[in-house]
């Protein structure tokens, strides 16, 4: 693909203000994509390096999976089809699901399935696609792969070259995201310290996958700071700080979400008022979730 993949650095001056900090936000959620967010960069590297144009890629997440919306839609537009493998514990119905019906619009077979089967279904689809003589790609779910990272180690260079931050603050699922910018700070004469906040996995799993991640990068020793202590229990959970957390985020302009960014910034507001952050330039980097935020509106109630 040789579209760009920019997104503005702002400052949030006001909300800087209210925490006490200097505050800037690199806008991944403002990427030129639909409901974009880090899986646009994630996802267009993972394209630009294969090798061959596949004629099927296959790929898996949950139903409101961004990783997977956004390789359905990468892959429309370039005339690629897409089968997704799902999976959804919730017992939502499926037939009206926005993104189910984002599927059927864009055109990408879907196949729900236990989480204990997507290994297997995944399998079975790459072998009937051999057996047509279709040229398939398997991208990892959620895009956990060096490409991911890569794309992410280039982004925090050019981002961290010019904003110059101290502390940088990221919304950590995979660790792709996390272990791309931990790489890039390696790079810096005085270098940032990235604090990834996990939204799911608690440090004894997570570590390790951020590390991998950042070794993909060819740093393999580039410190991972993990902080697990804003997940609110675990994937897609949320608690009062996430809540305040999104609340303040909106009511100053910055549009948050509860299953990512509103971690990450919980993670920001306990650092900034614990006074860790004192004279720091910090930086928020934005991953999108923006669709998490209208689809958890709708399955909750609002809140
Ligand atoms: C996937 C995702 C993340 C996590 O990114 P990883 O590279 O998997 O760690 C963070 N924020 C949003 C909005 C995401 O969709």
């Amino acid at each position: 693909m040789n579209m760009p993949v920019h997104a503005p650095l702002e400052k949030f001056q006001r909300l800087g203000d209210l925490l006490g900090i200097e505050l800037y936000v690199q806008r991944d959620d403002l990427l030129a994509f639909p409901l974009a967010g880090n899986k646009v960069r994630k996802v267009r590297a993972e394209l630009r390096t294969l090798s061959f144009t596949p004629e099927l890629l296959i790929t898996n997440g949950a139903i409101n999976s961004n990783h997977c919306r956004t390789v359905a839609l990468a892959a429309a537009e370039l005339g690629i089809s897409t089968h997704l493998v799902l999976h959804d514990s919730s017992k939502c119905d499926q037939t009206n699901s926005p993104a189910l019906r984002l599927f059927r619009n864009i055109g990408a077979r879907t196949t729900v399935v236990p989480p204990d089967c997507i290994a297997s279904e995944i399998s079975a689809i790459r072998e009937r696609a051999r057996d047509s003589g279709i040229r398939a790609h398997v991208i990892p779910g959620g895009g956990h792969s060096p490409a991911g990272a890569l794309a992410y180690r280039e982004a925090g260079l050019e981002v961290f070259r010019r904003l110059r931050p101290d502390v940088v603050f990221v919304a950590s699922g995979t660790g792709a995201t996390h272990g791309g910018l931990a790489a890039a700070a390696t790079h810096l004469p005085s270098p940032p310290r990235v604090i990834g906040v996990s939204v799911a996995r608690s440090a004894d799993i997570g570590v390790a996958q951020v590390q991998q991640a950042a070794a993909w990068c060819g740093a393999a020793s580039a410190a991972v700071d993990f902080d697990d202590r804003f997940r609110a229990g675990g994937y897609g959970m949320e608690d009062d700080a996430t809540h305040e957390a999104v609340h303040l985020g909106w009511s100053n302009g910055l549009p948050l979400d509860s299953t990512y960014t509103g971690k990450a910034f919980a993670a920001l507001i306990h650092y900034a008022q614990s006074k860790q952050l004192q004279n720091a330039r910090v930086l928020f980097w934005h991953t999108g979730g923006l669709w998490n935020y209208l689809v958890a509106d709708t399955q909750a109630g609002h809140r």
